[in-house]
């Protein structure tokens, strides 16, 4: 009896410690509604799709889900870096909205942490996000020296961590781009980088999804409702189901 106990007892601890950590980041909150336009706020859409995300992740025993902010409460983007440290999270995914004077842009944006130079204008997307922080004094915080001018040890670790970092993001926001192609109702997904501060101080892989433009008048009325809020949670539910898939046959090996 004991033995038997015992055994479930450790294929408990097994599985729970093969599960995928995921912290969830709905973007802005309380005092920052972020991008707002024609009375929607990005603020609520993303805290509407992070609702509809742990609905789908909470009966699945293979994720472990937990939300930077599950209310519409003010956090800094540092205790969001925090938050998915301290629960050594193995995957951050930031969801935000997006915004442009050009009515006509739409789409969704999937950025992953890279170190390669981002191009102008994903520079300009990171700058705007990054300034609803208080106290963020523009990009030149997030730039980094390069690790590989170094030759110690803890340098060259630090480059293949990097390197982890960035291929494993770059696999989630392809598993993203794939489920959004696979949809007959979401809007095209394009992948791209840029120095967002979550996902450039992050040490896990991570994602930031702009869903789409709150600026463009069809795909914002579309952004808004519920049936649209569920096929984004559902991608991206699905989009983790091949990560931690890809992660559990093939683990580091996948990514060299
Ligand atoms: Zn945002």
């Amino acid at each position: 009896m004991f033995k038997k106990v015992l055994f479930f007892a450790l294929l408990s601890l097994s599985s729970s410690a093969l599960a995928l950590d995921i912290m969830v980041d709905p973007g802005h909150g309380g005092v920052d509604s972020g991008t707002t336009h024609l009375g929607v706020k990005e603020k609520e859409l993303v805290l509407k799709v992070a609702g509809y995300l742990n609905t789908l992740l909470k009966e699945d025993p293979q994720f472990k889900t937990n939300f930077t902010r599950t209310t519409d409460q003010h956090i800094s983007l540092k205790s969001r870096v925090q938050k998915a440290e301290a629960a050594r999270a193995d995957l951050f995914i930031s969801l935000h909205a997006n915004s442009n004077p050009d009515s006509r842009v739409r789409g969704t944006e999937l950025y992953f942490q890279n170190s390669l130079p981002p191009d102008e204008e994903s520079l300009i997307i990171a700058d705007q996000e990054n300034r609803s922080e208080a106290g963020y004094e523009g990009l030149g915080l997030i730039a980094t020296t390069s690790p590989s001018k170094k030759s110690d040890i803890s340098a060259i670790i630090g480059d293949l961590n990097r390197q982890y970092r960035a291929k494993s993001s770059l696999k989630m926001t392809q598993f993203l781009s794939d489920g959004w192609k696979q949809s007959k109702i979401l809007s095209k997904a394009s992948i791209k980088q840029a120095p967002f501060y979550v996902v450039s101080k992050t040490t896990m892989p991570s994602v930031l999804i702009e869903v789409g433009f709150l600026t463009h008048p069809e795909e914002a009325k579309k952004l808004t409702g519920p049936k649209y809020q569920q096929e984004i949670a559902q991608k991206i539910y699905k989009a983790l189901t091949h990560y931690k898939e890809m992660m559990d046959k093939i683990g580091d090996q996948a990514l060299q």
